[in-house]
């Protein structure tokens, strides 16, 4: 059954270290809203999305599992990410999902992620979510520090952050956290209080990726260009991913990803379809399809003016087969050996015997060693 993305790109106010396709909103200044209350996403874009969906409804072109019409598919999960979609006025939530309803079918049992920014937090919003079928919250706290948060350019205080975990622990069951590691100058035992700091409020799921500076954003330019590259993983980021993982096993959190920790049944379903070679589709501003069935990906305009007006422009390549190896490989289950050829197969074979690698129920894993050198172990499969 395929999954749902839906892509909202207005946040309050740009990360300092954000590559995401996504634009301030004036927090401050009232938008114009159909409903007539402060809005901060513009209802042009909730029509522009709900236009996509009648499109998308109508195509066979782009196909789920059974290479038919999309609609055809129950959606088993829908994430709407962001940018922070917790900006949506319930009532703009309503009516995306009133979209979806209208053309997908979906699973009863549907995971329905909404992604959260602390600072957009209040009861009556998240109330109003829960009432409208949303039953996991995605909340990006990212660091509890107020010095970090203040270098990475996030909205919200480390009181905003505790505020909006308890009152979304208070609303809903299903809370997954965002933390940041191996920040610069950032100490293990600073990395370790971020994670006992939320460890206290018992979300169900944390994540726990590094810090990448994406080219062209302020971090990025003020680090200069060495550190716009992909983060490399120095020796404290290795102890710092260790950590981690030792922090959170030894207290009932499971990894299933290399970044991603869940206690028993809370792993996210959607996050798993992307990793495991499922099909999703991906509606709004620069959302990525992938077709399965026809071995397709499928990205849309990045141009939001022309999303707006409605024009999609989506642009379809091949899939290249190498992605599901990458992408499996960083799951906790790996991969199964009919994703390799031939060569794939002698390489995967030295580095198990480098113990990189390792057969578990049939599947290539990772072992711990080879994750801390991901993409070296990616570049031999290659
Ligand atoms: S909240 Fe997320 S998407 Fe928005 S600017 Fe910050 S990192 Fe980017």
């Amino acid at each position: 059954m395929p999954a749902l993305y839906i892509h909202i790109p207005y946040c309050l106010q740009k990360c300092r270290y954000c590559g995401f396709v996504s634009f301030p909103v004036n927090y401050q200044e009232e938008m114009p809203s159909t409903a007539g209350q402060k809005d901060y996403v513009p209802d042009a874009y909730i029509d522009a999305l709900c236009q996509e969906m009648r499109e998308t409804a109508e195509q066979r072109y782009f196909s789920g599992d059974n290479g038919y019409k999309y609609t055809n598919n129950i959606i088993s999960t829908v994430y709407v990410g962001g940018g922070t979609p917790s900006l949506l006025a319930a009532a703009q939530l309503a009516r995306i999902i009133a979209g979806v309803k209208s053309v997908f079918a979906l699973a009863d049992d549907a995971e329905f992620t909404l992604e959260a920014n602390p600072e957009t937090y209040t009861r009556e919003k998240f109330l109003a979510y829960r009432a409208l079928g949303v039953n996991r919250i995605s909340l990006g706290i990212q660091s509890f520090q107020p010095e970090y948060l203040r270098y990475l350019g996030r909205a919200h205080s480390r009181e905003k952050a505790a505020e909006a975990l308890r009152g979304a622990r208070e609303i809903f069951d299903n809370v997954s956290v965002d933390l940041l590691n191996n920040l610069p100058g950032q100490t293990l035992e600073q990395s370790a209080a971020d994670l006992r700091t939320a460890l206290d409020f018992q979300p169900r799921h944390i994540s726990c990726y590094e810090l990448t500076v994406e080219r062209g954003t302020p971090l990025a330019t003020e680090r200069g260009t060495l550190a716009a590259e992909k983060t490399v993983r120095n020796e404290l980021g290795a102890e710092m991913y260790l950590q981690t993982k030792k922090i959170l096993e030894d207290h009932g959190y499971a990894q299933y990803e290399i970044s991603n920790y869940a206690q028993a049944g809370y792993a996210s379903r959607h996050n798993l379809a992307y990793w495991s070679d499922e099909p999703y589709l991906g509606l709004g501003l620069a959302a990525h399809s992938y077709d399965k069935a026809r071995k397709l990906r499928r990205a849309n305009t990045r141009d939001l003016k022309n999303y707006l007006q409605k024009i999609f422009h989506r642009e379809s390549e091949p899939e290249n087969d190498f992605n599901k190896i990458m992408m499996g490989l960083r799951k906790n289950s790996g991969i199964p050996e009919t994703y390799l050829d031939e060569r794939q197969k002698a390489a995967a074979q030295k580095l198990v015997s480098e113990e990189l690698l390792v057969w578990r129920n049939n599947n290539l894993c990772a072992t711990n060693r080879g994750r801390l050198v991901l993409n070296q172990v990616l570049l031999e499969l290659m």
